[in-house]
């Protein structure tokens, strides 16, 4: 029996699996059936200090081990994750809800984490300059920082903890993860797998919670930096204690991305693109589609070719052959995206197809079918909000700098999409969009591990983006030598 197949999940420790030191658990729900799949304790600050002495004596020895010898660990590391691959798809699917196919591409992007951070050798080495002055050299190398905190949200349960603890492992530091307490079960997996490849104990632990074990981590003396990535408020909230406790934060925050669709796209492709943007894991992606800039000349043909694309998905259990949209992950979160649905008809958009009338959100689980509004205007709710649900909002505008005007008033700025053949306005797209993750005829340019994962505005907060070599500075410091010769 693994840990993800217990009733109450325990904590993973210095390479144990402990209880936690409190009676107080959630439900862990399957959102596909609502039913009851595991208890995740909510942990308290002592759970947290043990787990932060147990990474802080853990680091004295493993910041010592040869950088080739930590990343042979981290390959075999990446073999156990492609042998186990069906297995932690169908747990993520089981624990989130997103279609398998979607769970399966989830774990090869957690797995492309582990490769980049396998090459550590080359990604540490320094920066040398033999003559700065005669007989005098100077020379950079690099280090790890210490102890790091690992806070994630409950979109992408392996995707998003893979972003951090890989190559903050790889690069000598020593990790805490706090994972979601809506999708605690994939952590425990990756944990157990990295045992299996030869993590020595205390290099990686875990602890199950909520705000307590974040504020637990976030106020640590010896916590040294904190990755987190979940919504706006608990974003700037973390970076703003994180920073005022001098630790390093990376705070990735909320979205609401703008795909402009002009009057020379390829249609077919614009609108299959944006469909499986807008609905794909249910909307809940940092890089959902949530609004879409169209040409008001080719609005009327768009929008009747995405309604009818809308209407050939398939809704249900994804662990299903042929589902495509799942639940969203537990029934408040429905039933607040009903209310935004609610508000939207309210504030006169134009409900084009209604996802609360499709069969299956009638039935258990928390389903809600592609929902699509057409006429929103930037003055809605539904247009300012992150609704993180299969809710797509259509804005019928003039030009491409309506369009780029519209994208910017946004507060968030973590994606944003062109549709065009024109490389002038891919152009000025590029250089006028505030927005850290561009597409050009693609719907979700999801960056890859090598690239930095990095939205602007209200949707990041910090200087060094998650991965690539952001990644890599984020969790290393550096030293100076300057040497005489005499
Ligand atoms: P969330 O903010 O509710 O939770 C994220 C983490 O913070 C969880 O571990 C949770 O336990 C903890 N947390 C929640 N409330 C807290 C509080 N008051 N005090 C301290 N800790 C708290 O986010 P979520 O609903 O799990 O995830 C969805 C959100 O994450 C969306 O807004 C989405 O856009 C965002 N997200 C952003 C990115 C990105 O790269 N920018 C990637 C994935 C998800």
């Amino acid at each position: 029996m693994t840990q993800t197949t217990v009733k109450t999940l325990k904590n993973y420790i210095g390479g144990e699996w402990v209880d936690a030191k409190t009676d107080k658990t959630e439900k862990v729900f399957n959102p596909a059936t609502g039913e009851v799949i595991a208890h995740v304790p909510i942990s308290t600050q002592e759970d947290v200090d043990y787990a932060v002495q147990v990474a802080a004596e853990a680091f004295e020895t493993w910041q010592e081990v040869a950088v080739p010898k930590r990343a042979r660990i981290l390959f075999k590391y990446q073999q156990l994750l492609i042998d186990n691959w069906d297995e932690l798809a169908r747990l993520i699917t089981l624990e989130n809800g997103k279609n398998y196919t979607e769970a399966y591409g989830e774990v090869q992007r957690g797995i492309e984490n582990v490769e980049f951070a396998a090459g550590a050798p080359s990604l540490m080495m320094g920066e040398q300059l033999p003559s700065i002055a005669t007989d005098l050299e100077s020379g950079v190398y690099r280090y790890p920082i210490g102890v790091i905190g690992g806070i994630t949200p409950f979109n992408f349960p392996m995707m998003v903890p893979c972003w951090m603890f890989p190559i903050a492992v790889a690069t000598g530091n020593t990790f805490v993860l706090k994972p979601s307490e809506r999708t605690p079960l994939l952590a425990n997996r990756l944990a157990e797998l990295f045992e299996e490849a030869g993590l020595p104990k205390g290099v990686f632990n875990i602890v199950h919670g909520a705000h307590d074990v974040v504020n637990g981590l976030l106020d640590h003396k010896k916590v040294a930096a904190i990755s987190f990535v979940g919504s706006q408020p608990v974003a700037e909230y973390v970076y703003k204690r994180g920073t005022d406790n001098l630790k390093r934060v990376q705070a990735l925050a909320g979205a609401k991305n703008h795909s402009i669709v002009l009057r020379d796209a390829n249609m077919d492709n614009a609108t299959t693109q944006i469909m499986n943007a807008a609905f794909g894991s249910a909307g809940e992606r940092c890089m959902a589609a949530s609004v879409v800039a169209v040409e008001e000349s080719i609005a009327d043909e768009f929008v009747e070719l995405l309604t009818q694309k809308a209407n050939e998905i398939t809704i249900g259990n994804g662990l299903d052959e042929g589902v495509f949209l799942g639940p969203v992950i537990r029934d408040q979160h429905k039933e607040r995206t009903l209310s935004y649905i609610e508000s939207g008809e309210k504030e006169g958009a134009k409900l084009i197809r209604d996802g609360r009338v499709d069969e299956a959100a009638k039935q258990e689980g928390y389903f809600v079918g592609p929902t699509i509004f057409d006429h929103v205007t930037s003055e809605m709710k539904i247009w300012q909000d992150e609704i993180f649900a299969p809710v797509l909002s259509i804005v019928r505008v003039k030009d491409l700098d309506a369009a780029i005007k519209l994208t910017n008033q946004s507060r968030f700025a973590n994606g944003a999409c062109i549709f065009t053949k024109d490389g002038g306005s891919v152009r000025q797209f590029r250089e006028k969009i505030d927005a850290g993750m561009l597409g050009v005829n693609i719907g979700v340019p999801a960056p890859m591990a090598f690239f930095p994962f990095s939205g602007w505005k209200d949707s990041f907060y910090g200087d060094l983006h998650a991965n690539g070599k952001d990644g890599l500075q984020f969790f290393t410091r550096k030293k100076v030598i300057t040497t005489k010769w005499v």
